[in-house]
């Protein structure tokens, strides 16, 4: 008999979780006027609001932070992190900074100017902010087949090269600063990029003189796709992989609460000289010297170990086949979920799970409220509330999916945790005829409102 597959790890150090009941979570999640971001944390059993800075670090991770060196200027960890950057993405110059969302400030600064255009494939939300904050914008060239959602395509996170020469085409190159390739791309769900596309997109960028920047916070999880699904890579090593993922870039800016396994940090890390020193100045008014950018020398140890664990075979294995556990168990139920499953999350379509209710009434979130009633476990809303108001006519935008994303912690949970998660959503599935009323809004921030927001039930409530 084949071994069933299990965990790469083995638990030294637990964190206790407390069970509450449904009547506790009916009056927290009133108080927190149905918002799941109001709740505090010991209100909730299983915690999937995100993957981002929630991985549990390992132990050498932990015993290299007690190695950190906290020089202001040359400090042996940011030699650590730059060796480590070298050796496994292969770029010469990095800058480090608190976190993704930082990086991304500082390199734009150096290279987006008002009027700019930025294409590539379904930009992160923050990247996009950070492209129109400077009165630039960003165009998605993504392929039409990732917006099918029970459409089976292993890399819906390509770019069209169509539309990306349309792009490259229509505009001077001294407005176009960059292409970005998110990977996996965040927005569509964590659906990866073809070594192929990448290959191809760099080509094309390079026929117009234009450079290519990785977004790149679930960087390690594209090269397993690749691993798993592209013809040719299949006996590659993840490390070999990653190093011609990044043939094909100038540079990229990097998220390490996410495939790098620590709880805070992020970097910049090119190919080019010129550009290092443009973004250095900018890195030192916005996050620090160049040699710690926002960081802690015992930070920037365990961000190098945890580098060069993220993009271990077996790691990824876990973690990837722990998320696609999940996706099985539901379809198993008959609970609408979107496919090919993404690398860090499940996301429930929750229009196909609450067919009944109106779009008014905040579907998504109606469902993660639900899902929180009936097991305390935290999802997050990516529909309406989320997409907010049109800035010019303030009426709802209303997006064309409504999802319920349960993003997986990296080595956090069990698949015991897996099969609760499972059963509580079946639970609301078989009630769903039953879940009467959404919501309506009583008070909204005018931008990001999804993290404030307060709602009431769209019915008046039976007591
Ligand atoms: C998380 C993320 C970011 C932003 O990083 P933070 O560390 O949250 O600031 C940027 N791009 C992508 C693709 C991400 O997933």
């Amino acid at each position: 008999m084949e071994l069933p597959f299990s965990e790469s790890f083995k638990i030294k150090m637990v964190e206790p979780i407390r069970k509450s009941t449904r009547e506790e979570r009916a009056a927290w999640i009133k108080a927190a006027r149905y918002n799941l971001f109001n709740l505090r944390s010991d209100q909730v059993f299983i915690d999937l609001l995100t993957d981002s800075g929630t991985g549990a670090m390992s132990d050498r991770q932990w015993a290299a932070m007690m190695l950190g060196d906290e020089s202001y200027a040359g400090a042996s960890s940011y030699y650590n992190l730059k060796n480590a950057i070298k050796n496994i993405i292969g770029f010469d110059y990095f800058l480090p900074t608190h976190q993704g969302r930082a990086a991304e400030n500082v390199l734009f600064s150096a290279l987006v100017k008002e009027g700019d255009v930025v294409p590539g494939n379904t930009h992160f939300d923050t990247t996009k902010g950070h492209i129109e904050f400077r009165k630039a914008q960003a165009i998605d060239c993504t392929i039409d087949e990732a917006f099918n959602t029970t459409l089976d395509h292993p890399f819906k996170g390509n770019l069209d090269l169509n539309k990306l020469e349309n792009v490259l085409q229509s505009h001077p190159q001294e407005n176009i600063p960059m292409i970005i390739v998110t990977v996996t791309c965040n927005s569509s769900g964590g659906q990866p990029v073809s070594m192929k596309n990448m290959r191809e997109v760099y080509k094309l960028a390079k026929s117009y003189g234009i450079r290519v920047l990785f977004d790149s916070a679930r960087f390690a999880e594209n090269a397993y796709f690749i691993k798993m699904r592209e013809e040719g890579y299949g006996d590659k090593s993840i490390k070999e992989i990653v190093k011609e993922m990044y043939s094909y870039a100038d540079g990229m800016t990097m998220s390490s609460k996410k495939d790098a396994i620590v709880n805070m940090g992020g970097f910049i890390a090119l190919r080019e000289e010129k550009l290092f020193k443009k973004a250095s100045q900018f890195n030192i008014i916005y996050e620090g010297f160049v040699t710690y950018g926002g960081m802690s020398g015992r930070d920037m140890n365990a961000l190098a170990q945890g580098l060069d664990e993220g993009t271990e075979f077996d790691y990824l294995d876990t973690r990837i086949k722990q998320v696609a556990y999940l996706g099985n168990k539901l379809k198993e139920f008959g609970i609408p979920v979107q496919e090919p499953f993404g690398g860090h999350a499940i996301f429930v379509d929750a229009k196909r799970f609450l067919p009944h209710l109106p779009k008014e009434e905040f579907i998504a979130q109606t469902l993660a409220v639900e899902l929180y009633k009936e097991a305390g476990i935290r999802g997050v809303e990516i529909g309406t509330l989320l997409a907010d108001r049109d800035p010019s006519t303030r009426e709802n935008r209303y997006p064309a999916l409504e999802l319920l994303r349960l993003a997986i912690p990296r080595r956090v949970y069990t698949n015991n945790h897996m099969d609760v998660i499972a059963v509580a959503l079946k639970n609301v599935y078989d009630r769903r005829s039953e879940i009467s009323t959404g919501y309506r809004i009583v008070n909204e921030a005018p931008l990001m409102r999804h993290f404030t927001v307060e709602l009431t039930p769209a019915l008046k409530e039976t007591v």
